[in-house]
């Protein structure tokens, strides 16, 4: 580590912590330590942290509501910022406009608008994310994402500058976008059209229960796994492939959903890393499709 720790640690105080478990902040609740896991408390304190670390060449790693994210068995060698509550206001700015932190949770985003009968938001409230994590990745589901809501974000990169960057200039595809990877997002306004409450509220627990009959819950797991291929669901191609009984040790696949890989108890990181190579080597046998990945996943393979 090229960094000088204990001079951090002086400067940052109790944002900065060292050798971090980062299990805790993984849906697989798996994973290892971060050297240096940083917690800003306000923009500027982050500003001033990438600053420090920019001539350091260090791996940074910015880490969401950890929803999408496996963490390797040996952690991360290097820096995981996460933004934490300093982050996640959300306000009203005009009357179907709201602005919001991106460590606020998608279903609190959800809520805030229904709340101010602001509709198109309904389907954050089935997306177990935080805003940052969800424009990252462009989530959506029944139809709807994220791109087809965002006005504009603010983000900070690397040397610790911030912009603002309008929908327009971003590309947004199938869980993804160009948005440079080390740039860190700092808020998004979003908009929506105004309705009545009760047809929010109404679609949401729609949405809702859709989603506890198609997918499990109250599981270790980070959603799906693989992205769709444009013929056909990635579950599909799982099923077709015999691959849905499949598992290592404890990482096994969801008998309700099978693109969906769990954390049956006792897996480690490397457990579902080489479940989701077995099935990725049957599906591309059995059919010719090379499945590409919906997670992320993150640190040191030793
Ligand atoms: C049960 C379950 C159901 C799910 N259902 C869906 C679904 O229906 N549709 C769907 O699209 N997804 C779904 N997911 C996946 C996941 O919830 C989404 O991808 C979610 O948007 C990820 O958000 P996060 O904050 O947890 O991101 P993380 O997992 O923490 O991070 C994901 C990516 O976003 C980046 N990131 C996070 N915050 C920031 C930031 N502030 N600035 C820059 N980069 C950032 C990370 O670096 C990483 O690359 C599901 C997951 C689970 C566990």
């Amino acid at each position: 580590m090229n960094l000088d720790i204990s001079l951090l640690q002086k400067k940052f105080g109790k944002s900065l912590i060292i050798n971090e478990s980062l299990a805790k902040y993984s849906w697989f609740n798996l994973g290892g330590l971060a050297d240096i896991f940083f917690k800003p408390e306000s923009k500027d304190q982050l500003k001033k942290f990438l600053r420090e670390i920019i001539e350091k060449n260090e791996q940074v790693y910015i880490l969401g509501a950890g929803s999408n994210t496996l963490i390797r068995d040996s952690g991360v060698k290097g820096v995981v910022i996460k933004l934490g509550s300093k982050f996640s206001d959300i306000k009203l700015i005009e009357k179907d406009i709201i602005e919001v932190g991106a460590a606020a949770l998608d279903r609190q985003v959800s809520d805030f608008a229904k709340n101010n009968c602001i509709s198109k938001m309904e389907f954050l409230s089935c997306i177990p994310g935080s805003i940052g994590g969800a424009i990252t990745m462009n989530s959506g589901c029944y139809g709807s994402d994220i791109s087809e809501i965002l006005l504009s974000i603010k983000a900070i990169d690397e040397q610790g500058q911030e912009k603002e960057i309008k929908s327009h200039e971003i590309e947004f595809y199938y869980r993804g976008t160009n948005i440079p990877k080390n740039y860190i997002i700092l808020s998004a306004r979003l908009k929506g059209i105004i309705s009545s409450r009760e047809l929010i509220e109404n679609e949401q627990k729609k949405l809702i229960q859709r989603k506890k009959e198609s997918q499990p819950s109250q599981i270790k797991t980070c959603g799906s796994t693989f992205k769709n291929n444009n013929n056909k669901k990635a579950w599909m191609l799982i099923k077709e492939s015999g691959c849905e009984k499949f598992y290592i040790g404890d990482a096994k696949i969801s008998e309700k959903h099978c693109n969906f890989f769990i954390n049956n108890g006792k897996a480690k990181s490397s457990d579902i890393e080489k479940l989701i190579n077995k099935v990725k080597r049957e599906v591309q046998t059995k059919t010719g499709v090379d499945l590409e990945l919906e997670i992320k996943i993150i640190g040191n393979e030793k």
